[in-house]
């Protein structure tokens, strides 16, 4: 039987048995990335984290019961200012920054919709974009105002804290302390210094949209609303699990309640809050400042995905995780262990001692420890399989940093034929001579029993 998900919520405090609302059903939001620039490798953690609990879900409840709905936020001043900069519109620039994020995250492991969509079916993985749910937005902002909870000021729509009475649970900031960070610069038109925006009126040459309750200047929406209208859109009023960095509970995660939950008059709008923890890299905070900042493509450049991911995945996510060259080293030495011990192997079943761990909170440091145990290949493989780790073959693999090395296969595949010749010749200088070249090129031959093997040397 698969082990009980226990979750540590942030809504309590606690960890607890999950259990979905449709047991049949379990619905999951993480909010996404800001698609204005190359994503850093901080924002690849909770990628690649909640990408790891996608794919628990679907082993624990079947692929058809799980879906996922990760956001692009399409539209903010960054976005703005640099479409604007470019002289293009922001849907150019941002088609653009999210394909290379795309293809950034696919080299880490993480499942994309194709992977996982069948065609006829509901999605179960969705990637909504904010500027594609202006109209849910609207009819959120429009239900709000009707219920109270919402005004209309100087062109502007802000949510009304006060109007609810357990405004603040998920961060559970004292009121006051609230109120004092929000009272640094208090907009003229808020009735309350934690009053946020829901729509403003856009600038000259800003996007902007038809405005809602009857607000005649268009404009454009707050941050905090895309994510209520997207979750709702496509998981529903209430649902599973909403996931994020820890700098998201307040006030944006905060804020999304607070407008769910007053829309739709629910209890909740998520069951269960999960936040990962901060990535800083070599023990400083990763900021362009400090010359440390570190892309996702920069990584890439360095090493392979896999190496990535997993040095990721050795700290639990919901610590902080210091990113580190050692880190990435020893990463890439334990897959070279993995990969000579799992050959070109199938995987085998998951082992209990792989899948418990995750299913504790994600424990993914006790399921990696397993995984250093195990010396049966298949059992090895299904168990990394499971974290989005050995994907691939060693046949293929080395066929991969063969490419990836720039090296001419078939100028390697006759220097070896004419080294073949030689020693067939008892010419050693001249094989000594071929040898070498390879070597020149980082190709290191070995003759075995079963003929002449060469790799790619790492
Ligand atoms: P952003 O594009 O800044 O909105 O961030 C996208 C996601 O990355 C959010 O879930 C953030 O919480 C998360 N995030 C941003 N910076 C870091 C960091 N240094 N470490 C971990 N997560 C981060
Ligand atoms: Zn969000």
């Amino acid at each position: 039987m698969a082990p009980m998900l226990r979750l540590y919520n942030t809504l309590t405090r606690q960890k607890a048995v999950f259990a979905p609302i449709d047991p049949s059903h379990v619905r999951m939001y993480a909010c996404g990335p800001t698609v204005y620039d190359a994503a850093h490798i901080g924002n690849a953690r909770p990628i690649i984290v909640f990408d790891l609990l996608f794919r628990l879900l679907r082993h624990l409840y079947g692929p058809a019961h799980v879906t996922y709905a990760r956001n692009v936020t399409d539209v903010d001043d960054k976005i703005n200012a640099r479409a604007a900069a470019r002289g293009i519109t922001i849907r150019e620039l941002t088609d653009g920054t999210l394909a290379g994020f795309h293809h950034d995250i696919r080299r880490l492991g993480v499942l994309m919709p194709e992977d996982v969509n069948v065609a006829g079916a509901r999605p179960r993985f969705v990637e909504p974009r904010a500027t594609d749910h202006i109209a849910e937005m609207i009819a959120i902002i429009e239900g709000l105002v009707a219920a109270g909870h919402a005004y209309v000021a100087a062109g502007h729509v802000l949510f009304d804290v006060p109007s609810m009475p357990d405004y603040g649970g998920l961060s559970k900031r004292p009121l006051d302390e609230m109120e004092a960070g929000a009272r640094v610069e208090v907009a003229p038109y808020k009735r309350s210094p934690l009053d946020f925006v829901l729509w403003k009126p856009s600038k000259p040459g800003e996007p902007s949209w038809p405005s809602p309750c009857g607000l005649a200047e268009p404009g454009r929406p707050g941050w905090h609303i895309e994510c209520s209208a997207m979750s709702w859109k496509h998981l529903g009023q209430t649902f599973d699990i909403h996931a994020g960095g820890i700098d998201l509970i307040f006030p944006h995660h905060e804020n999304e309640v607070a407008q769910s939950r007053c829309c739709f008059s629910t209890d909740v709008m998520a069951n269960v809050w999960l936040h990962n923890g901060f990535l800083q890299v070599e023990g400083e905070k990763m900021s362009k400042s400090l010359g440390n900042f570190i892309t996702i493509r920069d990584v890439l450049k360095d090493w392979p995905g896999e190496v990535a991911r997993l040095a990721m995945l050795k700290t639990h996510y919901r610590q902080p995780i210091d990113w580190t060259l050692r880190g990435l080293e020893e990463a890439s030495r334990t897959l070279e262990r993995w990969y000579g011990i799992v050959g070109d192997a199938p995987a085998g079943t998951i082992p209990a001692g792989v899948l418990e761990p995750l299913s504790d909170d994600l424990n993914t440091a006790s399921a990696l420890a397993e995984l250093h145990r195990l010396d049966d290949p298949g059992s090895l493989k299904a168990g990394a399989n499971l974290m989005g780790l050995l994907g691939e073959t060693r046949s293929a693999r080395e066929e991969g940093s063969i490419r990836a090395a720039g090296v001419d296969v078939s100028r390697v595949e006759a220097l070896i034929e004419a080294r073949r010749a030689a020693r067939a010749a008892k010419d050693w200088a001249a094989s000594d001579r071929v040898r070498d070249e390879l070597l020149a090129m980082g190709v290191a031959v070995k003759d075995g029993k079963d003929g002449t093997t060469w790799s790619v040397a790492p």
